[in-house]
């Protein structure tokens, strides 16, 4: 039930890996709720998405209006200065050479000696993102590239919805009013306003923040995060594409919240994300045309409420939640898709394991909590180390303690100069955000003890490791990314 991103990515990868299990996929959508419709950027897991149904990059990029993603930049997280940005880049293979000299490098840092921390001089990405080119990378070399992208949600769900077709899903648009259940509580049907009546063994729930199945129907328990994270709204409005298309998201810190600058190929989505306890509507708005200059444009902004948090269950009774459905971690790092595809590829794994029985259910369920937790936790991170003093919004923020144990013990490693890997890996949390993902957070917010007076000029591995010439030759294989964009047409 849905047709939002969630509804056609499951609906797609079900009909597909399931063809020769005689399942059959039907999606019921209401165009006269439509879809959340913002959503524009993605993880490199999406690319695996695309991998499994066999769909090319030339295939639904110039479809969707998408380009490349190769780095989050993020601006004005800090007010300390020559640290006015920093970068999230995505991990490639080449970074495997320096990767330990970041980490080397961090950690003298953290000894109070002057070294190199700069993320995106250590990893290509970063390195591609400055240079604005884009991820391809021709045949001879020899390394494997990982990006993710940036898309429109709407064309991103209709041409899902093509390809559906073509796997023979079917298709519904009605407004599901009311839902029957089995005495057993298990859901029966789902019956439109109609009168129509659409039965199935399995249903997923894919309506949105609604979450008409899980939630109104099921009575599964909402845990919000709230606590952990404050912002609750947003509010968004494009802008017209510049001469050369960036190849990364920008996060700008704003008074209370952050805003996103999103490029696809014909324009820019931007969206101010804050907090509703510390900024109403109309400021937000304010904030956010000047932020990107549309103080004057006569059109309108539109303004959206998130609930933060995760369901006590993903998966209850015959029922799947998937999407905004089941839970939402505010946007910064774009993680929704990616939990989205990590669950529907989980599920598949254990549905069938247990020959489509709810034999792994529990597992699964604290699998995907645990997902949801630890994404949750680096979202958290962000907040939580800043150093800003301009708003009661970043103060409260930086005092919360509302921290799991996880990340204060990640924190607590970091800030008494232990060694961050070995407790990644004690947590076993590199399949969620991994050892370089919080060096990069955390270098990059410049989370260090002062310089020390007597630096011994020597010991900065950037330097001696010689990675600014490794990178820059890597980088020479690669073309402009607007050339990368040409080459899918
Ligand atoms: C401000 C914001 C920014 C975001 N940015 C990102 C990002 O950069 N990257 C990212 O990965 N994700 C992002 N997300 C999350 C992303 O938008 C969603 O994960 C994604 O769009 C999937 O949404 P959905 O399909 O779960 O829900 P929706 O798009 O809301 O779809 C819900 C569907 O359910 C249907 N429906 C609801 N009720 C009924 C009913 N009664 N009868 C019939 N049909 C019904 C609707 O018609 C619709 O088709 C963002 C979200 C927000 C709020």
């Amino acid at each position: 039930m849905g047709g939002g991103t969630a509804g056609w990515m499951a609906a797609n990868l079900f009909a597909n890996k399931w063809a020769d299990k005689n399942v059959h996929v039907t999606l019921v959508e209401s165009p006269e709720i439509g879809i959340v419709g913002v959503g524009e950027g993605s993880t490199p897991t999406l690319k695996r998405f695309f991998e499994m149904l066999n769909i090319s990059e030339s295939q639904w990029m110039p479809q969707c209006n998408a380009t490349y993603k190769v780095n989050i930049r993020f601006a004005g997280w800090s007010p300390k200065s020559g640290i006015e940005d920093y970068s999230h880049p995505f991990i490639c293979q080449t970074d495997t050479f320096t990767q330990k000299s970041f980490f080397v490098n961090c950690r003298t840092r953290r000894l109070g000696l002057d070294t190199n921390v700069n993320p995106e001089e250590f990893l290509l990405n970063g390195v591609l993102a400055k240079q604005v080119k884009g991820p391809l990378a021709p045949e001879h070399f020899p390394m494997i590239m990982e990006y993710g992208y940036h898309f429109d949600s709407y064309l991103l769900g209709q041409f899902l919805a093509q390809h559906a077709e073509t796997l023979d899903v079917e298709h519904i648009q009605a407004k599901v009013s009311s839902v029957k259940q089995h005495a057993n509580g298990d859901i029966a049907a789902l019956i439109t306003e109609n009168g129509d009546e659409i039965d199935a063994d399995f249903f997923v729930d894919c309506s949105g923040f609604a979450s008409v199945l899980m939630q109104k129907t099921l009575n599964v328990k909402f845990n919000s995060f709230k606590q952990n994270l404050f912002n609750d709204s947003a509010v968004v409005m494009p802008t017209p594409m510049q001469d050369v298309i960036p190849v990364e998201t920008r996060a700008t810190a704003l008074s209370n919240g952050w805003a996103w600058k999103i490029p696809l190929t014909n324009r820019f989505g931007n969206g101010y994300v804050y907090s509703s306890d510390f900024i109403n509507q109309d400021q937000a708005e304010t904030e956010l045309r000047r932020h990107i200059g549309t103080e004057n444009d006569p059109e309108s902004c539109r303004h959206l409420k998130m609930r933060v948090g995760q369901l006590e269950k993903h998966w209850a009774n015959n029922c799947l939640g998937l999407g905004l459905s089941q839970g939402f971690i505010e946007p910064l790092e774009a993680t929704a898709l990616h939990l989205v595809q990590v669950c529907i590829e989980m599920f598949m794994g254990d549905f069938e394991k247990g020959q489509f029985s709810h034999r792994h259910q529990a597992e699964f369920n604290q699998k995907i909590a645990e997902r949801f937790e630890r994404v949750r936790d680096y979202i958290v991170a962000h907040y939580k180390v800043n150093t800003r003093d301009d708003s009661d919004y970043w103060r409260a923020n930086r005092d919360n303690t509302h921290l799991s144990e996880s990340l204060i013990q990640i924190l607590n490693v970091w800030y008494k100069r232990e060694d961050l890997g070995a407790e990644i890996d004690r947590q076993k949390l590199n399949t969620h955000f991994d050892t370089i993902s919080w060096h990069c957070l955390l270098a990059g917010y410049g989370a260090f003890p002062p310089i020390a007076n007597n630096q011994p000029g020597t010991g900065d591995h950037f330097i001696e490791n010689g990675i600014e010439e490794f990178n820059r030759r890597c980088s020479l294989n690669f073309s402009s990314h607007q050339h990368n964009l040409d080459s899918l047409k």
